[in-house]
């Protein structure tokens, strides 16, 4: 394996809602398809938030909204890509959502973004990169950003790193 999948960390800080999506959209700017993006975090966290910024910057101008309850939406961009946004909350058996995300994952054209993957983690790819946002005591609009990706993304996080910087 070759270390191929190692995981790497970088940890970044948001202190608002604004922040987060100008943070996920100069990610969404960065990654091309096909991508897989999970998105941990308790209810409120700012996972949609998130979702909002990465599909903007990957060039649509749709309402991102929950897909809570339509369990996917997928957004069609100019450029062909499809961007696939899940959320399985409170989903206790995937059960065709299991076939679905996994064409999702094989399509070529395909960037898939996922919330509450926990039912559904074993499917995901070894190259998927995880962002973990995390609520603080001290402030209501200041999150933790934790980002796991694979070695191969570090150009990528580290054009990040440096979009924060300036
Ligand atoms: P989730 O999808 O994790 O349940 P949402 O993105 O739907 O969370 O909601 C997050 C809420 O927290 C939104 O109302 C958003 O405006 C607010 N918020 C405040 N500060 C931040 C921040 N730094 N990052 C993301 N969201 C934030
Ligand atoms: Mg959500």
């Amino acid at each position: 394996m070759q270390g191929m999948n190692t995981a790497m960390i970088w940890q970044t800080e948001s202190i608002s809602s604004e922040d987060s999506q100008k943070l996920a959209q100069k990610m969404g700017e960065l990654l091309k398809p096909p991508k897989v993006v999970e998105l941990v975090g308790d209810l409120g966290a700012g996972k949609t938030t998130f979702a909002r910024g990465l599909v903007k910057g990957l060039g649509s101008d749709s309402d991102v909204s929950s897909p809570s309850f339509s369990l996917s939406n997928i957004y069609r961009l100019s450029s062909g890509v499809e961007v696939h946004h899940f959320d399985f909350y409170r989903l206790e058996e995937p059960g065709v959502m299991r076939q679905q995300i996994l064409e999702a994952i094989e399509d070529e054209k395909s960037f898939v973004i996922i919330e509450w993957a926990d039912t559904v983690r074993n499917l995901l790819p070894k190259s998927t990169i995880k962002i973990e946002l995390k609520p603080t005591i001290d402030n209501p609009d200041r999150r933790i950003i934790t980002i796991n990706y694979p070695e191969k993304f570090h150009n990528v996080i580290a054009q990040l790193e440096q979009s924060r910087l300036s």
